[in-house]
């Protein structure tokens, strides 16, 4: 029991250290997470990442981010509020530095009298170099 305890820290510790590493406004799919994961502990399964990352998530570690369109959830280190964009040509999730104020929420949550857990802003189009590549003729 001990052991799978200590084990099972090791594998958090792990996969809380690979979604840090990134830079910031990296968003990691769990594949993404598991293929780093393998590198550094070569016998870790998927579950164990995809388990660590919800734990981690409940913890207050990393966030989860839900992007319509996108095939999964991405996790990257809690921070800030802050928007998500996603390229609908390349998939490209970026960072978009704006939360809405926390006066509104509380307005609508008193206006509708519901109880707001969350708040997620996600925008779509078409990311800066998608633009420019349709914008220069291909050569
Ligand atoms: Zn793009
Ligand atoms: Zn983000």
């Amino acid at each position: 029991m001990w052991y799978n305890f200590e084990r099972m820290t090791k594998n958090y510790r792990l996969v809380y250290e690979i979604v840090r590493e990134q830079t910031r406004g990296a968003h990691l799919a769990p594949a993404d997470v598991f293929t780093l994961a393998k590198k550094k502990r070569q016998g870790i399964g998927f579950t164990t990442v995809y388990r660590a990352l919800a734990r981690l998530r409940e913890l207050g570690l990393v966030s989860e981010i839900s992007v319509p369109g996108a095939e999964s959830a991405y996790y990257e280190t809690a921070g800030p509020a802050h928007a998500h964009f996603r390229c609908e040509e390349c998939g490209a999730i970026e960072d978009i530095d704006y939360a809405l104020d926390p006066n509104v929420v509380k307005e609508i949550a008193r206006k509708h009298a519901i109880a707001v857990r969350d708040v997620s802003l996600s925008l779509r189009g078409k990311c800066r170099r998608c633009t420019d590549r349709a914008a220069s003729p291909a050569k």
